[in-house]
């Protein structure tokens, strides 16, 4: 979730009247818009949590677009340099459990394009490349 919409939300569901229930300049569409949408949302252990729906029955925490690479590589990929790369819909899967990541396909799809590991297996290259030398 782009980090501005996630302070959005977060400001509206936290609100307990020491602040305003919106940012100053919130225009009453604007306001509307963010009632509507966060009812989608709650606040746990203060992070925001997407509440359980139909297809994902739990809750799951909401991640922000700036530190969606690096959670989702944890998943990708369970420990650095191991041989567990998980596929696309495999990633996509295990990440789904536990996270609410938007536009989580196209950010998996990027980052296994982008894994070195990945690239190597496709290229049927089974050894690691040897070392550089300087
Ligand atoms: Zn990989």
């Amino acid at each position: 979730m782009d980090p501005h919409q996630y302070n959005i939300y977060y400001r509206y569901l936290s609100f307990n009247g020491t602040t305003t229930r919106y940012f100053p300049g919130t225009t009453k569409n604007q306001k509307s818009n963010i009632r509507s949408g966060a009812k989608k949302y709650t606040i746990v252990n203060g992070q925001l949590f997407r509440k359980p729906e139909e297809k994902n029955p739990q809750f799951r925490r909401v991640v922000k677009l700036d530190e969606a690479p690096s959670v989702i590589s944890t998943y990708h990929a369970d420990r650095p340099g191991g041989n567990s790369h998980w596929g696309r819909d495999k990633t996509i899967a295990k990440v789904k459990q536990d996270l609410y990541i938007q536009g989580l396909r196209g950010h998996v799809t990027g980052l296994i394009n982008n894994c070195q590991v990945c690239q190597m297996a496709r290229a049927g290259i089974t050894t690691p490349p040897p070392p550089t030398t300087i």
